[in-house]
């Protein structure tokens, strides 16, 4: 029989088009003789669109944005999800993929969960702790993981005493710092700041996108990422190299210019490797982590780690970072692709 696969992709969310890009390559990759393909579209005003059975290959992006579909009132989205076709019969796997708040956070998952449907991925509590900078890097110095130091505001607290937030940055972490929306992904609204003057527009640019902002510690580094799957015993990925042709992997860097080089394998030695290799692991475990993440380090010429992130739902296209670390691994995207809901499946089974 074959399995029944709902693709949640697109979403409200400020990577709308990296998801639809990546839906597009996974709805290619999968194998029509064991999966039926049921695309539901986020649009960007948040409306969710179910489409019809997916025939076969799709050429564009346009082709799944459908504007004839069905669409799908809240009240109507729980039992619209809940059966892939007319037939009522349920889906097998819901796959969501969709970056950033609405999405990555944790409130799909809980969604799904309450729909007590199997999806791939982490479920609630990793996605929304890995959602939030701040939550995250609490969590990782609890579990005694390397970072660089970090403060961090409410938009309240810097509002009632800006000069006391900046003069808070310069004596505990000091400049060159990065300033951060705690809930972001894609480096959107991040800045470097080496002087007060910066430092003041970064907070401003900040506080435009979140409530609460992070600052931490600017290092000179390589950076550098491992993949990891798995459920309660993850595995680890070759390692890879991001060399941002700019002052940093910002957004533009990431989806825009195309030029930054990915290294895979990253050039590191032996010793290296089995640093981060087991720095991801405590991080996944920290964060109780299911399915796959992608584990993003700070690399210094003496051999020093940070681990700067995790991300629940890192970018997914053929030529992301993530599927090219598995590839080199052995693992070529198809095969992840259904790893992957595999992995989901099992996670459901084994809570039943
Ligand atoms: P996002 O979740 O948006 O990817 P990151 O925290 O990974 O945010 O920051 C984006 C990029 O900014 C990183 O890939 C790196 O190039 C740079 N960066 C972030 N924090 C630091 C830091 N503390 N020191 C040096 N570079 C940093
Ligand atoms: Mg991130
Ligand atoms: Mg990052």
């Amino acid at each position: 029989m074959k399995k029944k696969i709902g693709l949640l992709y697109g979403g409200k969310s400020a990577e709308h088009k990296v998801s639809l890009q990546t839906a597009l390559a996974v709805i290619n990759a999968l194998d029509y003789e064991k999966f039926e393909i049921y695309p539901i579209y986020i649009t960007e005003q948040g409306e969710w669109i179910k489409g019809p059975l997916l025939e076969g290959k799709v050429e564009t992006v346009a082709a799944l944005q459908f504007s004839n579909g069905e669409s799908l009132p809240p009240t109507a989205l729980a039992p619209a999800l809940f059966t892939a076709d007319s037939q009522n019969a349920p889906f097998d796997i819901i796959f969501p993929l969709l970056h950033g708040p609405n999405g990555e956070d944790g409130t799909v998952q809980g969604l799904l969960e309450l729909l007590n449907l199997p999806y791939v991925g982490n479920g609630v509590l990793a996605s929304s702790a890995g959602m939030d900078k701040v939550i995250m890097k609490n969590i990782f110095a609890q579990a005694g993981l390397p970072q660089v130091n970090y403060v961090w505001f409410i938009r309240s607290e810097w509002e009632h005493n800006p000069v006391a937030a900046y003069e808070k940055v310069e004596a505990d972490i000091g400049y060159p710092c990065f300033v951060k929306p705690a809930n972001l992904g894609s480096s959107v609204g991040i800045s470097k700041c080496t002087n007060r003057e910066e430092l003041v527009t970064a907070f401003k640019e900040a506080f435009q996108f979140d409530r609460k902002i992070i600052i931490e510690q600017g290092v000179t580094a390589r950076e550098v990422e491992l993949g990891v799957i798995g459920n309660d015993l993850p595995e680890c990925s070759v390692a890879g190299e991001i060399i941002p042709k700019v002052e940093f992997y910002d957004y533009k860097a990431k989806y825009e210019d195309g030029n930054t080089a990915l290294v895979i394998p990253a050039e590191i030695t032996e010793a290296e490797y089995k640093l981060l290799e087991g720095l991801a692991k405590r991080a996944y475990k920290a964060l109780d982590c299911s399915g796959l993440v992608r584990a993003d380090f700070f690399l210094t010429k003496d051999g020093k780690a940070y681990i700067n992130e995790v991300n629940t739902m890192p970018g997914f296209t053929p030529f992301s970072m993530f599927p090219l670390l598995w590839k080199h691994t052995g693992v070529d995207y198809p095969q992840l692709i259904e790893r992957l809901v595999q992995l989901g499946i099992e996670r459901y089974d084994e809570k039943q």
